[in-house]
C-alpha cells in the first residue's frame, strides 16, 4: 500500500465531553435508534434530527426534531441544542451542514466520498487499495466502452443506492442518462467487513472482520469471525486502518470487501498466497453487520461509536464467544418465533424487504 496520504485534521479541538452533554444525530431509523440507546446508557442526553415523521429513534432519544435535511433554520437550532453531531446515515446533504459551527463527526470530506461510489473507489486506488475495476459512466456510449474495457459487469448509480436498488447486472442499455458506476464482476468466494472506530484523539480500535452473507442483495447473515486466513484478516484489517486515519475519521467507518479466492500455491512452498481482498463500500456510521457487537462483543459498536464522538477513551473489542452469528430479520420474518438474543426495532409497518429486528446466537462461550 502506498504512503497514506494526509488527510486535514478536524477543524475541532479534541475534548471529552462530560457526562449529560447533548449529542445530536441525524437520521432516526434502527441505527439511530441503538446510537441513541448507547449514548443513554454512558449518560448523554440525545436530540434526533430527521425528516420522517414518527421515527422509530425518537422514541429512545431525549429531544427529536422532525425536519427535512435542508431546512437551515431548523438545523441551526438543532446544532445550537447539541455539543456534538453525528449520524446514522451518509447521504445527508453537505451543504447545509457546512453552515454549522458545532463538530460534526465523522466529518464533512468523508461524507462527500462516500456518498459516491466513483469518489470511494478513487480514493481507495489512490491509497493502493484495490476495487472491482471501474468506469464512470454517464450516457449509453461510456456504457458501451465501459463493458468493452471490462468485461462481465455491474451498473450502479452512483449515489442513494442501497440493498441492491439502482444495481443493474451485464446491462445492455443504459436506464436513463445519468452518474452511474460500470464495475468488473467480481467472483469473490467471501464477503467480509470491518469496522473501525477512531476517537477525537485519533486513537483508533477495530472490530475484528466478520463475515456476510446477502440474500436478495440484503445482508442475511454476519458470522464473527469470518472463516478467512490469518494473512487476510490482518491485511483487511490493515485497509480499514488506513481508510480510517487517511479520511481523518472520528466516529465509525464500516469497509465492505470482497476476498476473492487465492491465486495460486507456488510448489515449491506450498504455501497458499492470500486471496485479493478489494474493496467494494466505505460507510462512515454504524453498520449493520456490527449489529451482533451487541451480544457478542466486550462492547458494541454504537458504544464504540458514541465513545469515539465524545473523546472518551476507546474499549477493545473482544468477542464473547467462540462463534457469533447474526441474522437479519427481514419483513415478516419478524413475525416467527425466535430463540437468542432478539432484537425487534418497531417499525410500524411490515415490507417485504424491510429490516425489522435482528436476532444473534453465541456459539460455545470462551
Ligand atoms: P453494494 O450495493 O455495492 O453493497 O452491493 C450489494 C451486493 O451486491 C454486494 O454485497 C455483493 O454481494 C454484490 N456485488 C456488488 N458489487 C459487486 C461486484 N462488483 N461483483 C460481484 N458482486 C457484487
Amino acid at each position: 500500500m502506498k504512503d497514506k496520504i494526509s488527510a486535514p485534521l478536524q477543524p475541532y479541538p479534541p475534548i471529552t465531553l462530560s457526562p449529560n452533554s447533548t449529542i445530536g444525530i441525524l437520521g432516526a431509523g434502527q441505527l439511530g435508534k441503538m446510537l441513541a440507546e448507547a449514548a443513554t446508557k454512558l449518560g448523554f442526553k440525545t436530540h434526533v434530527y430527521a425528516p420522517d415523521e414518527d421515527p422509530i429513534a425518537a422514541s429512545a432519544a431525549t429531544h427529536f426534531t422532525h425536519a427535512s435535511y435542508d431546512d437551515l433554520a431548523k438545523l441551526q437550532a438543532f446544532a445550537n441544542s447539541v455539543d456534538v453531531i453525528t449520524l446514522e446515515f451518509e447521504n445527508v446533504p453537505t451543504a447545509p451542514l457546512k453552515t454549522l459551527t458545532t463538530p460534526i463527526y465523522p466529518g464533512i470530506e468523508i461524507l462527500e466520498i462516500s456518498q459516491h461510489r466513483v469518489k470511494e473507489k478513487t480514493l481507495a486506488n489512490s491509497l493502493g487499495i484495490k476495487t472491482a475495476p471501474f468506469r464512470a459512466v454517464h450516457n449509453q456510449e461510456e456504457l458501451n466502452q465501459a463493458i468493452k474495457a471490462i468485461g462481465s459487469g455491474i451498473l450502479k448509480t452512483c449515489t442513494m443506492g442501497y440493498d441492491g436498488k439502482g444495481q443493474w447486472k451485464n446491462p445492455v442499455e443504459i436506464p436513463a442518462p445519468g452518474d452511474y458506476i460500470y464495475e468488473g464482476f467480481i467472483d469473490f468466494t467471501t464477503e467480509i467487513s470491518v469496522i473501525v472506530a477512531r476517537n477525537t484523539r485519533g486513537e483508533i480500535e477495530c472490530f475484528e472482520p466478520v463475515e456476510n452473507v446477502h440474500k436478495n442483495h440484503i445482508l442475511h447473515t454476519t458470522t464473527a469471525p469470518a472463516n478467512i486466513s490469518d494473512d487476510v484478516r490482518n491485511k483487511a484489517i490493515v485497509i480499514a486502518t488506513t481508510l480510517a486515519q487517511s479520511l481523518n475519521v472520528v466516529g465509525l467507518l464500516a469497509v465492505e470487501m470482497f476476498v476473492t479466492a487465492p491465486p495460486f500455491i507456488p510448489p515449491a512452498s506450498g504455501e497458499e498466497i492470500g486471496g485479493e481482498i478489494l474493496v467494494n463500500e466505505i460507510a462512515p456510521r454504524p453498520h449493520n453487520s456490527g449489529h451482533w457487537t451487541l451480544d457478542g462483543c466486550s462492547v458494541s459498536q454504537f458504544e464504540q461509536a458514541i465513545r469515539a464522538v465524545t473523546g472518551l477513551p476507546l474499549i477493545k473489542p473482544e468477542r464473547t464467544a467462540s462463534k457469533v452469528v447474526m441474522t437479519n430479520l427481514i419483513g415478516d420474518d419478524v413475525l416467527k418465533p425466535h430463540t437468542g438474543h432478539v432484537h425487534i426495532y418497531g417499525k410500524k409497518e411490515i415490507r417485504p424487504g424491510r429490516k425489522m429486528g435482528h436476532v444473534t446466537f453465541l456459539v460455545a462461550s470462551r
